[in-house]
């Protein structure tokens, strides 16, 4: 496609100048219906978001990423790196998951649930408007010169930003290193946990660049789900979307006017759909890449409409055939078989999850060793793991041969197993001669708590290729 005068918006960022500076967008405040629902679904978002870490279920902490000891809780199921595998299956399931939601209702998430927007347009730009007023007055201060005024608000907006991006650090690193810790580490005091402290004033200060000064850029040139919308969407996607057939051609609202008679759209042209825009674009050229679906223009355009007493959604969630052919949003096959391939995925993720056993074996030969005979039997040294994936305390577990008769001796003589906590030793097999049958035996073992078995391992059990 050529690029001109009318179509340059898609070969540029709204937020990037002709010469390569960034181009400062001073969203105008956002009011109306739409944004009072998001800002109702951005309290109960941040409220989760702060206390996941300190919530539990079953003594667990309910969100938990602590990559240093690798420990990881999702909904206060313990998950170890020997359950990596479920871990990869919650990713596979949770991308189609957004691949598919995304396909039938475009960047909703981006819009309504992305922490970025929430804290930008919800906290962040709260705090702005708040100290430095609306977007006129933004833009004024800015341009005038150090004052006492401007020094006055900018060193106390930039306090305040200062003050919330170390809060949202601390619940950011709680959810690495646990919420417990990080209160154990606060009460404790700075000096005791320097490494803490460190950590948090690096998170604050990359929350601070971010929504002080780097804003909508993360949605236009870091997010990569923003980047994917090119390949995501389609003529059935539903995104906030300018109705050009209604709008077009637009023109400044005069009074006692006859616009069905001069064949005019319903835009009356007066920029407040741009002028609220957080990524600074005009959502008039169509779908870009840069919209994140705040709603902001549905809003603004709304209260022209009433103003001017025309019908509500000019700009609306529709999808590109609703526009253009009248088609709405219907259950039909393309998203009935995705919702069939997402249910499916998520039945097998939940099965498996379901299946795991609350303690784990694993018992491996110690490398290097071969086997010993002693009078009629052959005797096997062999290392073992347990691992508690639960809040029980296993007391005195037991190490059984199920596949075959023998004794089994732990070196440690009784296990005990704390919760969520790992167990390793040695242990030694003995089989009689006359029950191994070949070189290499495959044994299976048995785990049991209080005379229940509750868990079973395999393993080989080498003997003499010619027992005598
Ligand atoms: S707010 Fe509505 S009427 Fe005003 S310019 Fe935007 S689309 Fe046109
Ligand atoms: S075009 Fe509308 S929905 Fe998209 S980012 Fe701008 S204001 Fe938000």
């Amino acid at each position: 496609m050529e690029i001109t005068e009318e179509n340059n918006f898609r070969d540029t960022i709204g937020t990037i100048k002709d010469d390569g500076k960034r181009n400062v967008i001073y969203p105008k405040k956002p009011k109306g219906k739409l944004t009072n629902y998001r800002t109702y679904v951005s309290w109960v978002l941040i409220a989760s978001l702060f206390a996941a870490p300190f919530v539990k279920i079953n003594g667990n902490q309910f969100l938990l990423f602590n990559v240093f000891e690798r420990k990881f809780n999702i909904f206060g199921q313990p998950f170890w790196p020997q359950d990596f595998y479920l871990l990869v299956l919650s990713m596979l399931v949770g991308v189609v998951f957004i691949i598919l939601f995304t396909v039938i209702f475009g960047r909703i998430f981006c819009g309504w649930i992305c922490p970025q927007t929430i804290f930008m347009e919800m906290v962040f730009r709260k705090v702005e408007y708040a100290i430095e007023g609306d977007r006129t007055k933004q833009i004024k201060l800015d341009k005038q010169s150090w004052n006492a005024e401007k020094i006055g608000k900018k060193s106390i907006k930039w306090t305040i930003f200062f003050i919330i991006s170390f809060l949202i650090s601390n619940a950011f690193l709680a959810y690495f290193i646990g919420g417990d810790t990080l209160i154990e580490h606060i009460t404790a005091g700075p000096s005791a946990h320097l490494g803490t402290l460190l950590k948090l004033l690096v998170f604050t200060g990359v929350f601070y660049f971010v929504f002080a000064w780097f804003r909508e850029q993360v949605c236009i040139i870091v997010c990569p789900y923003g980047r994917l919308q090119g390949v995501l969407l389609d003529n059935k996607s539903i995104n906030v979307t300018y109705d050009h057939k209604r709008g077009e051609g637009r023109q400044k609202f005069r009074k006692n006017e006859d616009r069905a008679a001069e064949e005019l759209g319903d835009c009356i042209d007066c920029d407040q759909c741009v002028q609220v825009c957080p990524t600074g674009i005009d959502i008039r050229n169509g779908t870009q890449l840069e919209c994140v679906n705040c709603t902001a223009c549905i809003d603004a355009c709304d209260a022209i409409m009433d103003n001017v007493g025309f019908e509500r959604g000019l700009i609306r969630y529709a999808s590109e055939n609703d526009i253009e052919k009248g088609e709405k949003l219907s259950f039909n096959i393309r998203i009935l078989s995705y919702t069939v391939v997402l249910s499916l995925l998520f039945v097998f993720l939940i099965t498996l999850i379901f299946l795991r056993n609350d303690v784990q074996a694993n018992i491996l030969r110690l490398p290097g060793q071969l086997f010993t005979t002693q009078g009629d039997t052959i005797r096997n040294i062999y290392t073992y793991k347990l691992i508690n994936k639960t809040n029980n305390f296993y007391d005195d577990l037991k190490i059984k041969l199920i596949s075959h008769k023998g004794n089994i001796q732990v070196i440690e003589g009784k296990i005990s197993l704390e919760k969520n906590n790992l167990h390793e030793g040695t242990l030694f097999i003995k089989i009689s001669k006359k029950d191994i049958l070949s070189s290499k035996e495959k044994l299976k073992i048995g785990i049991y708590s209080n005379g229940e078995l509750i868990e079973t391992d395999k393993t080989n059990f080498p003997a003499p290729i010619k027992i005598e």
